[in-house]
């Protein structure tokens, strides 16, 4: 493109793909700073049993951002996907999830690992020497992976996730259903725990296939050991009907919102309480 084109012309496939790399770079740059600024914080999100018992939390990252207030994660996880900005992210992250365990009782943390994290040797290393510089037990961490991760696993990333396991940490596959994993991968996977995406929660009350899909989800983990986890439960019918297709852990707004750690009240939280005495 000449200059002379001047301004107010249809910006070129190139130049728009320019300004996009341009905008990439300078998120990255940004997310990196915030990072070392200590400018992201973790909200938990409680994971209940049919009795509404507090069983655990989910550790949600979010970016305070001076200027534009509070980032999603939706918003920057995918910028820092695109650089190894993930293995920074995600240490700092499982970092800050370990410091915050011994303020959460004796109950487990969930923590979101990229399926970039998984790609590299850095994501086991990193674990095993935050757990030691913290004192966290592996035992009350469950790393959740995506289901497309999961399935598309490289024999390296199997190995990882063996390795992961076999330290004591827990697997969990994320969003399940939204990705092409079929039921025999179950057997061959990895995992302790199966989340199934809110897409199928939210359409138990609609669709019959929906309920039976779950019903033989839930069926599989249990002859399997798997504990099946309904996320985006976000009504009470949603929680009656995911426990009825046999769902043993449940997450969602209609149970709680994510929330900084200094919110959570735990002398509230009545299953923390029964088990810890
Ligand atoms: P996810 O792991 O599937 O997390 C669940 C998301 O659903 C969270 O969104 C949570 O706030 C939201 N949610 C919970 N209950 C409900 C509900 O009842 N209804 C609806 N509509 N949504 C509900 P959030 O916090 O915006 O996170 C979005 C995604 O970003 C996460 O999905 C996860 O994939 C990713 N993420 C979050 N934190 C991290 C992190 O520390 N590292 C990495 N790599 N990814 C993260
Ligand atoms: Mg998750
Ligand atoms: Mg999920
Ligand atoms: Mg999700």
């Amino acid at each position: 493109a000449s200059k002379s084109a001047g301004r107010g012309r249809a910006t070129t496939f190139e130049e728009s793909m320019l300004q996009d790399r341009r905008r990439v770079r300078y998120l990255q740059r940004e997310l990196r700073a915030a990072i070392y600024l200590d400018h992201l914080e973790l909200h938990y999100q409680p994971v209940v049993d049919a009795q509404k018992q507090v069983k655990g939390f989910e550790a949600l990252v979010r970016w305070r951002h001076p200027v534009r207030g509070l980032i999603p994660p939706i918003e920057f996880i995918p910028v820092a996907e695109s650089s190894t900005l993930i293995d920074l992210l995600g240490e700092w992250v499982f970092t800050r999830a370990c410091q915050d365990l011994a303020r959460l009782g004796h109950l487990n943390v969930s923590i979101n690992v990229s399926g970039e994290q998984l790609k590299r040797d850095n994501l086991v290393a990193m674990t095993e020497r935050v757990l030691q510089q913290t004192g966290c037990a592996p035992q009350r961490i469950v790393y959740e992976i995506t289901e497309t991760a999961a399935t598309d696993a490289t024999p390296d990333v199997l190995r990882r996730l063996n390795k992961l396991r076999a330290m004591g940490i827990r697997l969990a596959l994320d969003d399940f259903g939204t990705g092409h994993c079929g039921f025999n991968y179950l057997k061959t996977l990895p995992i302790d725990v199966i989340k199934i995406d809110r897409s199928y929660i939210s359409n138990l009350g609609k669709d019959r296939l929906a309920q039976v899909l779950v019903s033989a989800l839930t069926e599989v983990g249990r002859i399997q050991g798997i504990s099946v986890v309904a996320e985006g439960v976000e009504t009470d019918e949603d929680f009656q009907l995911a426990k009825a297709a046999g769902c043993d852990r449940f997450q969602g707004y209609a149970i709680a919102r994510p929330q900084p750690l200094e919110q959570i009240d735990l002398s509230r939280i009545g299953g923390m309480l029964a088990e810890a005495s």
